[in-house]
């Protein structure tokens, strides 16, 4: 049996190695249209930034080694420009030598990725992309010819995550870096108050952030904005996103989905029973809703590379929705997220309970302590978990894949109280940040505690709820949330005249003003504690 893979990087080169660990007489070519294969695309920004100074550091295998290892078929500057289902060929462009052919298959897997999406603006053509080696030599040098400028300077457009990875390695180059962001914020896979959090940083660390406008037009040395303003920009890069790469399915009669992604089953068989397709090019079923999504990740093409050919293989296999969980890091600042956001869950209809909280990632005593803001978003009527963020130092990345897979494995919020989670205190607490959202959690369903949000004060203030702010003294002095009065939790019983019957409770980030909420709910008032505390509402 013959199968003919058509891009040979994440999801492809999965699928071809894993196909031959299993089947050692399968023929198997794999087509790619650049020059390399099996390279490191999530490596690239850190190669233009310097932090991985081998070239070679990027290129994990080659034809010749994929031959030795796996005896693979592996032609590069090979594009495949068309399918014939009927026929069962693909048409390949050799690039290198101009010649044309056909190559038969039994089996056909795609997957050719997604390419940037470059907005249709006068001058965008001095944009640059970054997808994938030829792009990676053609942005280094054109960071050394913006290096050489009188004041270096560079636009990104877009804030997610590749432009947040840019932002960082192109200002320790030494340019003086704007990001442009269309949205209210940064980062659309949190909400805007933990996005708040990853702005306040890169600023602090020399990054201009423009959201809420775009790039109008690219010119010679600068970029108008469609404000009317403009910013100098030795170097423009679109980071705006990707558009999967559909046009070899579409031509080939393959069904696509709702958001043009090649629709696929669990089998990630296209409407074609012989021709599968994997990775970015794809659309993906919401681990949520079942519905479809775009996730142009390196997880996801990986598994189903490898799924992919367990069912050629003929074993039994099927593909698991999917939650998008992701992280990004930029200047020692880690933000990562998994399944959805609020304002997803809320447009999405679902009653939502969320929860913030502000741990360190280890004991506090213990030196090295490293703050975190997390951000549970829960079903308020099933105690379902829907999604989860989390920003700060250390230890960020290991709650979201905690919550990730308690996700997938059907945990609700309030099971979160029960994990056991590894603890010493270098590297966790006995009760573990995870634990603490699942106290929490189940504290809110079984309304021992009732919470108001950091968007909800206001509105509850005018309407004539009383706000008091249960921290100390000085800490009321350095900020407190507006019309706040001042009664530390500790002369909480003594001060009960002072409090009245409908009130918001708020401390630094809301523990002592869940212990004040219990004391003075006993005490026959209703309360709400502001979920987060002053950290959240102030967004530090
Ligand atoms: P790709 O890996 O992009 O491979 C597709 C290949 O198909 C391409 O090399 C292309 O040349 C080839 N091709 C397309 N059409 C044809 C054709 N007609 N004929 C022959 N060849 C063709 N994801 C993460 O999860 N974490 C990260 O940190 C991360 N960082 C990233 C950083 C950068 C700069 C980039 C670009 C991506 C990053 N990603 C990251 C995303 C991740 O790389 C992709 O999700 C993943 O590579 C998708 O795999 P794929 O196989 O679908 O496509």
């Amino acid at each position: 049996m013959k199968t003919v893979i058509v891009g040979g990087v994440a999801g492809g080169m999965s699928a071809a190695t894993r196909l031959r660990r299993l089947d050692e007489d399968a023929e198997i070519v794999v087509f790619e249209r650049s020059g390399h294969v099996s390279f490191a695309n999530c490596g690239l920004p850190y190669y233009v930034g310097g932090v991985i100074t081998e070239r070679s550091a990027l290129l994990l295998q080659t034809p010749a080694s994929l031959k030795a290892r796996f005896g693979l078929d592996v032609r590069v500057n090979s594009e495949v420009t068309g399918i014939d289902p009927e026929a069962k060929t693909v048409a390949v462009h050799d690039l290198a030598t101009g010649e044309r052919y056909t190559e038969g298959y039994d089996h056909l897997v795609l997957a050719p990725g997604a390419a940037p999406f470059v907005p249709p603006i006068p001058g965008v053509e001095r944009a640059l992309v970054l997808r994938n080696i030829a792009d990676t030599d053609r942005m280094a040098d054109a960071v050394d010819a913006a290096l050489a400028r009188p004041e270096p300077s560079a636009v990104i457009m877009g804030g997610g995550f590749i432009g947040l990875e840019l932002a960082e390695n192109l200002t320790e180059r030494g340019l003086k870096v704007t990001i442009v962001e269309l949205a209210d914020q940064l980062l659309a896979p949190l909400d805007v108050e933990m996005a708040a959090l990853v702005e306040k940083h890169l600023v602090k660390h020399g990054v201009a952030v423009r959201t809420g406008v775009s790039v109008a037009e690219v010119c010679a040395e600068a970029v108008t904005l469609s404000d009317g303003s403009s910013l100098p920009a030795g170097l423009v890069v679109a980071a705006i996103g990707v558009r999967p790469e559909t046009g070899l399915a579409a031509a080939a009669g393959l069904e696509l989905g709702e958001r043009g992604g090649i629709l696929v089953d669990e089998r990630q068989r296209t409407s074609d029973p012989s021709i599968f397709a994997v990775g970015d090019a794809v659309v993906k079923r919401d681990a949520l809703t079942g519905g479809q999504a775009l996730v142009p990740l390196a997880g996801p093409a990986n598994r189903h590379g490898r799924l992919v050919a367990d069912v050629i293989a003929g074993r039994p296999a099927a593909s698991r929705p999917v939650l998008g969980t992701a992280v990004v890091g930029a200047f020692g600042l880690v933000a990562a997220a998994t399944g959805w956001t609020e304002k997803r869950a809320v447009a999405a209809g679902r009653t939502v309970r969320v929860i913030h909280t502000h741990p360190a990632n280890h004991a506090g005593y213990y030196p090295g302590a490293e703050g975190m803001s997390l951000k549970l978003v829960v079903d308020a009527d099933t105690d379902a978990i829907l999604g989860a963020q989390g920003v700060g130092g250390a230890g960020v990345d290991k709650r979201i894949d905690v919550i990730a897979t308690a996700m997938r494995g059907g945990l609700t919020a309030s099971d979160l109280a029960d994990l056991e989670l590894s603890y010493a205190p270098q590297f966790g607490s006995a009760k573990d940040p995870v634990n603490m959202l699942g106290f929490i959690a189940e504290n809110l369903r079984d309304g021992l505690t009732e919470t108001v949000q950091w968007h909800e004060v206001e509105a509850e203030v005018a309407k004539g709820v009383q706000l008091i702010d249960v921290r100390t003294p000085a800490e009321y002095a350095r900020g407190t949330v507006d019309g706040a009065l001042n009664v530390p939790v500790d002369d909480l019983r003594v001060r009960l005249d002072e409090v009245a019957d409908d009130v918001i409770v708020h401390c630094q980030v809301g523990l002592r003003g869940y212990f004040a909420a219990r004391t003075l709910a006993q005490h026959g008032r209703r309360v709400r504690n502001l979920d987060g505390g002053y950290r959240t509402w102030a967004r530090i």
